[in-house]
């Protein structure tokens, strides 16, 4: 089942237990504008070569479209669509005045070099220009982009426009206007999402283990709070595989080590495991960091974890969503537990815009309310409504899109 697919039915389930209006429920099953592009990128050797790119803008009934730029050799149509829809979700979990969208090219940037890449966003950037802007649409880093690769968006952007205006893209260098904090921030709010919801789970840092699927920017950073608050994090993983020690591992080291070598595996004092193997083992606290439909029914059936933090996009199918619930393992949604990238990247968006530059204390200051208030109001609807926490979000989320868009 693709992605998209997992979407629809999550909002079809919401839909439902909400009596949601029929109009409004066909309004946000389809996006608003669909941007497909081939662009021209030139590589070293002197040749050219045609990329594609999307950019879906979902809904805007809240404010300018919002959301990240993927980089991946798997990404397609289907996958940004998905994205775009939960984008929508999650900034009205967080509310914030903020619409959805999502955009993404097909490409492996492990295998350009930088000028090539740094070539490929501003090519890709002067294909969507006429779609973007601080209060039209403003993209994001997402997998495999990075705050460099949102300088050169801004800086193309306002060579374009003739007019340097970085509130058109968030999660920048702070060198060009990006915020302090960003960088940490989709961790840091996953944690503390995982902090108003850790007495409702009766879990501690001397009962509870983690294993993180996931070792890049929301990866790294939430095994890191959960090390640096005394939880033992007993496994990570990246795309090539994963370690596992029941001692604990050393996160910090293990953060060095990844941003010197390039890899996790073959540490001494823990074992190497598949990403597969990462899924099942026993945990407190399994947390999803990398990409989509990595937990599926077969791989919730083996699950042993207490709870599922998703970090990460579309995680689990709507299928595993049955089974966790079934066996009675919560299973906190992407949709708000991530939802502090977007969050800090509205604060980002505030900043630029009033030409402020706050400290990193003022930004999580701000942040902390916002993504309290947004889990304290998922743990209400759930109780109210007696669903699952991913219905939850839905349900509080198309209540305020709905009311937008009457
Ligand atoms: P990233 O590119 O920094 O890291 C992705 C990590 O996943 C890498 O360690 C990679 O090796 C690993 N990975 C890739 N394929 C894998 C596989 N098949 N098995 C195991 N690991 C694999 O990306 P990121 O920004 O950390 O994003 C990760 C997830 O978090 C994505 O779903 C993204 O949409 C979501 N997210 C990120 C942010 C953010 O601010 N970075 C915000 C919200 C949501």
């Amino acid at each position: 089942m693709s992605a998209f697919t997992n979407a629809m039915r999550q909002l079809e389930l919401a839909a439902t237990a909400m009596n949601l209006e029929a109009g409004l429920l066909e309004r946000l099953k389809h996006p608003e504008r669909i941007i497909e592009v081939d662009f021209s990128v030139r590589l070293d050797d002197g040749s050219s070569k045609i990329f594609h790119g999307y950019r879906v803008q979902w809904n805007k009934a809240r404010g300018p479209y919002k959301g990240g730029l993927r980089f991946h050799p798997q990404t397609d149509l289907d996958e940004v669509k998905a994205l775009a829809f939960w984008m929508t979700i999650k900034c009205a979990v967080v509310d914030i005045p903020f619409g959805g969208g999502k955009g993404g090219v097909t490409v492996n940037p492990k295998e350009l070099s930088a000028r090539e890449l740094e070539n490929l966003t501003r090519s890709f950037t002067r294909a969507i220009a006429d779609c973007i802007g601080p209060d039209k649409d403003v993209p994001a880093p997402d997998v495999n982009t990075t705050p460099q690769i949102m300088d050169w968006l801004a800086d193309e952007y306002g060579k374009i426009t003739g007019q340097l205006q970085p509130a058109v893209v968030t999660g920048k260098t702070l060198a060009h206007g990006g915020s302090e904090g960003r960088g940490t921030a989709t961790g840091q709010g996953a944690y503390y999402v995982f902090e108003s919801f850790r007495e409702k789970l009766g879990m501690d840092a001397e009962t509870a283990t983690v294993a993180v699927q996931g070792f890049g920017n929301a990866g790294q950073e939430i095994a890191r709070l959960f090390h640096h608050h005394g939880y033992k994090v007993v496994a990570v993983s990246d795309s090539q595989g994963g370690i596992h020690s029941e001692e604990g591992l050393d996160i910090p080291e293990i953060i060095k080590l990844k941003k010197d070598s390039g890899h996790i595996m073959r540490q001494p004092g823990s074992r190497d495991i598949t990403n597969d193997e990462l899924l099942a083992l026993e945990c407190g606290v399994l947390v999803p960091s990398a990409l989509e439909n990595v937990l599926t029914a077969p791989v919730a059936e083996a699950a042993q974890c207490r709870a599922v933090l998703e970090v990460a996009n579309g995680p689990t199918t709507p299928e595993a969503d049955m089974v966790f619930a079934h066996r009675g393992v919560p299973v906190i949604p992407d949709v708000l537990t991530n939802a502090g990238g977007v969050a800090t990247s509205y604060l980002e968006w505030v900043q630029n815009k009033a030409g402020e530059h706050w400290t990193e204390q003022e930004v999580f200051t701000r942040l902390k309310p916002l993504m309290n208030d947004a889990t304290q109001s998922v743990m209400r609807v759930a109780e109210e409504h007696a669903v699952p926490f991913r219905e939850a979000a839905f349900i509080g989320a198309l209540e305020r899109i709905s009311r937008a868009i009457k």
